[in-house]
């Protein structure tokens, strides 16, 4: 019998229990230090609020001086070309001449990624990478490489570790899947 919980009006079932997603959030972190050790202070820029969870157990694992910062995504009407888009919120750190490290909590289609790497590239860092917790490569559709990914998924909806179902199931310790009935 697997674990449930029960969102609104879902029921989520354990799909990734908490030591794996430690060991791939280990792996990764190890990656980004073999990566960023030699670099002058590195930037880490966690996206709100999805990768608060992933951000805190990343950081822990990193050997090298480095910043935090955290951005939000919010819609924009008017202000941005094509109606609705995600635009930055909250980055008050200079980054010309940084290499910043994005850190998000599952890129999908890649559409939010692609429009915040766009606008971080702006502000002439020295590199921007994205690093994310999950990964699903059946749906992404961006010319942008993603180079840090700490699990991959097919097209399924999950929740935990930070990622929510109508706002709810953040702090499950587990990643869960929506069961089929
Ligand atoms: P993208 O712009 O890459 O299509 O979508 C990224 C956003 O969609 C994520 O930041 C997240 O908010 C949401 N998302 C995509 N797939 C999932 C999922 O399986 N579970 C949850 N909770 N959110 C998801
Ligand atoms: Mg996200
Ligand atoms: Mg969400």
């Amino acid at each position: 019998m697997k674990k449930t919980v029960t969102l609104n009006d879902k029921t989520f079932e354990v799909m990734i229990p908490a030591h794996e997603i430690d060991r791939a959030v280990a792996a990764v972190a190890e990656r980004l230090n073999a990566d960023y050790g030699d670099k002058e202070r590195p930037i880490f820029v966690g996206v709100l609020n999805g990768a608060f969870m992933f951000l805190s157990d990343l950081i822990k694992k990193i050997d090298f001086t480095c910043e935090i910062s955290f951005v939000k995504l919010a819609s924009y009407e008017g202000t941005c070309s094509t109606g609705n888009v995600e635009c930055l919120l909250g980055l008050n750190n200079d980054i010309a001449g940084r290499h910043v490290i994005i850190v998000e909590d599952i890129v999908d289609t890649g559409r939010s990624i692609a429009h915040m790497y766009a606008d971080l590239m702006r502000r002439n860092p020295a590199s921007v990478e994205v690093c994310t917790l999950f990964f699903k490569p059946n749906s992404y559709r961006e010319p942008l490489p993603i180079r840090y990914r700490a699990l991959e998924i097919g097209n399924e909806f999950i929740v935990g570790y930070g990622l929510d179902y109508d706002q709810l199931g953040r702090n499950l310790k587990d990643i869960y899947v929506v069961t089929n009935d």
